[in-house]
């Protein structure tokens, strides 16, 4: 028999909030847990890039019935729809029971991840090698990149119109590619004292694609004329057409499961696909939802969100007012009482580098979905905080459902920071908040999540697009 507690246990139980492992919590979330991180597993190895996000997305959305959605034709009557951004953002709405002026539930969760893209002019030899010169996305820490197998995925745009997608290096027995790092041997000088940032610069951040001559002594630039020789055969390319391609250099190797129980996920662009898989899957799970539901997809959010493509646009203004005037309301009454979770990754605490978190208030891998009431730096600044209301709400909501979560701030004050699509949201008077998962190493080519989290962070969303 249990031992009995003492008036102050119980005491301690009902007034103090106790951080607990969901493992201990929820015993029987592991085994549940499976089904569904196998198929996300499968996914983040499909859809390692924005255009390839959309694409999958889009294959998933027809199959399931939701009609496209084109500015330049009528707009769709049908209940499930979905507008495809120019393949690389997304939005999908299904139509609720109850009115639109009564607001819209929306999912927030971008699809575009850090990487290296090629510049506009990639291609050239050296000392009898061939490389590409890149430009790296988002927030990277650039020696992370080197040294390492990467895949090539993208698009050339030819001047016709024509599109050819790239994919290179993700099958069995294909070749990959690779930036060079020196040898710890002759480093001391050359890159040893460097700081962390510049140990390699992003001018270095050259990929190795090929060594081999055209066979021809007198030709100038052997090794790049042969490669671009590969290139034309291939792809039917010149290399001016690079001016119009969006290449994207990612890292080759295969999401799997981490540790010997599997409790860990690793992968490339968890951040954010964990929270855009779950919101996809999530509405494609409720055909008929209370209130009607927006999932975006967003591009850009690893470089501010500007862009077309990314959510400092009025590409979900534009959305919601289309969606308001087929229904003969107001936009702005919708937007004002629609509710959004802004999802993304949290910055896992790492027991290795403790210094850079709050205990109290960092999220850590297996205790749940986060609840981040803002990001930003320096005093709350560049960030939308939620409201207490909002929060609440939210709060109430996972513990209907039994859902583990736990509350979280980016790291110590002043520690240093970052922001997500939350704010672009607020803008247009949502009340929003951003949830998500725990990550370890995150911005790495190979990012880390709890298995649990993950899943829970799918029960969540099941929950708020109910
Ligand atoms: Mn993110
Ligand atoms: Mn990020």
């Amino acid at each position: 028999m249990a031992e009995k507690k003492s008036e102050a246990q119980l005491l301690r139980e009902k007034l103090l909030r106790e951080k607990k492992n969901s493992f201990v919590k929820n015993p029987k979330l592991f085994g549940k847990s499976k089904e569904y991180c196998d198929a996300y597993i499968d996914f983040l190895n499909l859809a390692k890039t924005e255009r390839e996000f959309v694409s999958e997305t889009v294959k998933l959305l027809k199959e399931d019935g939701f009609a496209e959605f084109d500015p330049a034709k009528a707009f769709s009557k049908d209940d499930r729809i979905f507008y495809n951004n120019r393949g690389k953002s997304l939005i999908a709405a299904v139509l609720g029971e109850k009115p639109l002026t009564d607001g819209v539930r929306i999912i927030a969760a971008h699809i575009d991840s850090p990487r290296l893209d090629l510049k506009p002019m990639p291609l050239y030899e050296q000392n009898d090698l061939g490389y590409f010169k890149t430009h790296y996305y988002g927030g990277i820490k650039k020696y992370q990149w080197a040294a390492i197998p990467l895949a090539m995925h993208g698009v050339v745009v030819k001047k016709s119109g024509e599109t050819i997608d790239i994919c290179i290096g993700e099958r069995e027995g294909e070749p990959v590619f690779c930036v060079t790092d020196l040898l710890p041997h002759l480093s001391r000088k050359a890159q040893d004292t460097r700081t962390a940032r510049e140990v390699i610069k992003g001018e270095e951040l050259n990929i190795l694609i090929g060594s081999r001559p055209i066979d021809d002594e007198n030709v100038k630039e052997p090794v790049k004329l042969y490669l671009m020789k590969l290139l034309n055969e291939r792809f039917g390319m010149v290399e001016e057409d690079f001016v119009s391609a969006e290449i994207e250099f990612v890292p080759a190797f295969k999401a799997s499961y981490i540790g010997f129980d599997e409790s860990l996920i690793g992968s490339y662009a968890q951040d954010d696909r964990i929270a855009a898989y779950a919101g996809l899957m999530a509405m494609l799970e409720n055909k008929k939802p209370e209130q009607t539901t927006v999932l975006i997809l967003a591009d850009k959010e690893e470089t501010g969100s500007d862009g077309n493509t990314g959510l400092a646009s009025d590409m979900l203004k534009n959305f919601i007012s289309l969606l308001s005037k087929r229904a003969d309301v107001d936009p702005e009454t919708v937007l004002l009482r629609s509710k959004c979770l802004s999802a993304d990754v949290a910055a896992g605490f790492d027991p290795t580098f403790p210094e850079v978190n709050d205990p109290k208030n960092a999220a850590y891998l297996n205790f749940g979905i986060s609840l981040e009431r803002y990001t930003g730096a320096g005093g709350k600044g560049n960030t939308s905080e939620a409201s207490a209301e909002y929060v609440a709400e939210i709060r109430a909501m996972l513990d209907g459902a039994k859902i583990p979560w736990q509350s979280n701030e980016l790291g110590k004050i002043d520690e240093g920071g970052g922001g997500t699509v939350a704010k672009f949201i607020a803008r247009l008077g949502v009340d929003v908040i951003d949830i998500g998962v725990p990550v370890l190493s995150m911005h790495a080519p190979f990012e880390i999540t709890s298995r649990l989290d993950v899943y829970s962070l799918y029960k969540a969303f099941l929950v708020f697009f109910k």
